[in-house]
């Protein structure tokens, strides 16, 4: 919202700008010599202390929120902030008529914001959108406050961001990987081509240890069941005589793979 908006005020601003700038100087200047002092006169316009609380007058209020006061809490929770204002740094709209007013705007100028959105379609400058309103809601405590709201949910994502780790395995390697295994999951044995043609996918590549290495000897290949099924476990908690799936064999076959694997690696680092 906050790009729109600038695109905006950059389209319609930017030829007057200069203009403006130049009489804004001059009127600066002759007030400067008849005495009077405008920031003051100016800040004191807009801005009206109730009960010891700063309220700040917005611009547009009238056409958007008639009934209310025009007088908004001055803080940066009602209003956008806007450097170029020397006075207070905050724009000279609140922020709910900001929004009324940008939503009005693509309502009326829908081909336009058409060519606005293939103009900022590029990924670099989406990025950058996209920092910009972080650090803005970082600023205003967002963050802060939706993460002591939300610690379940934080939680939960961080067990899930664990669990789908991503492995940084050659292709070379998987293959090795896949070949050692014969090309089955490594915890239920069913095959690559019972794979693709139950789930349309190939084995997926599973972290034995969760808290393990992205590399070699931490990965085994895996069906999406058991895939799914393992989680956050620990091979020995999830894959034991309880699980239907289970085989001793296959279990030591895992041990083996991790071990060799892990020796190979060492001996790698040695030479
Ligand atoms: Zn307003
Ligand atoms: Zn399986």
């Amino acid at each position: 919202m906050y790009c729109i908006l600038k695109w905006r005020w950059y389209n319609n601003k930017y030829r007057k700008r200069e203009q403006k700038a130049w009489t804004q100087a001059l009127k600066w200047w002759t007030e400067k010599k008849e005495g009077i002092t405008t920031v003051k006169r100016k800040r004191n316009d807009k801005h009206k202390i109730i009960g010891g609380v700063d309220y700040k007058f917005c611009n547009i209020h009238d056409e958007y929120f008639p009934e209310e006061s025009p007088f908004v809490p001055s803080t940066l929770e009602y209003f956008y902030k806007n450097d170029s204002n020397s006075l207070d740094g905050l724009s000279s709209r609140c922020k709910r008529c900001e929004v009324q007013r940008a939503t009005k705007w693509i309502k009326d100028h829908p081909e336009q914001f058409k060519k606005y959105l293939s103009k900022y379609d590029h990924k670099d400058v989406k990025k950058k959108a996209m920092l910009v309103q972080e650090k803005r809601l970082r600023e205003i405590g967002y963050y802060k406050e939706y993460n002591k709201k939300n610690k379940d949910k934080i939680a939960r994502y961080n067990a899930y961001r664990q669990q789908h780790k991503t492995h940084t395995l050659t292709k070379k390697e998987w293959n090795k990987c896949l070949e050692y295994f014969d090309n089955s999951c490594a915890y239920c044995g069913m095959s690559m081509e019972e794979h693709k043609n139950l789930y349309k996918q190939s084995l997926h590549k599973e972290h034995v240890r969760n808290d393990g290495s992205n590399g070699i000897e931490n990965c085994v290949p895996a069906c999406k069941h058991c895939n799914s099924q393992k989680r956050t476990y620990l091979l020995e908690d999830w894959y034991n005589e309880t699980n239907p799936r289970y085989e001793r064999e296959r279990l030591d076959k895992i041990y083996e793979w991790m071990y060799i694997e892990s020796l190979n690696i060492e001996n790698k680092k040695a030479s």
